[in-house]
């Protein structure tokens, strides 16, 4: 599979040489198709054919902005648990709320574009 629209080999945040997957899928009406490369960083670049560019997708692990908002984050998390279990609330409901928030705030990944 040749990947025609991304130029970069390496991740643009950390360097990152190694490639883990090269994806090429869902060909857009334009003639162009959706092309991926994910690095072992965990950072994927992906050529947007509804865009025509190349966007980042997920997170480099080695991003001190991505590792700054997730310490953030877990400090905010503690806090919210800590709250529910505060209350007077049973404490299955508890546990359900405490389990989605936890999910929802996993879920926040970097935004594709530049921020
Ligand atoms: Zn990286």
């Amino acid at each position: 599979m040749k990947i025609e629209n991304i130029i970069e080999r390496i991740c643009p945040i950390c360097k990152e040489k190694e490639i883990i997957s090269f994806r090429k899928e869902q060909k857009h009406t334009n003639g162009y198709w959706n092309e991926y490369i994910t690095f072992k960083c965990g950072l994927t670049l992906h050529f947007s054919p509804n865009y025509m560019t190349v966007i980042r997708e997920g997170q480099c692990e080695n991003d001190s902005k991505v590792k700054e908002r997730e310490r953030k984050k877990q400090i905010l998390l503690k806090k919210i648990v800590d709250i529910i279990n505060e209350s007077d609330l049973d404490k299955k409901i508890k546990e359900d709320l405490i389990s989605n928030i936890k999910w929802n705030i996993s879920r926040f990944i970097q935004p594709p574009f530049p921020e």
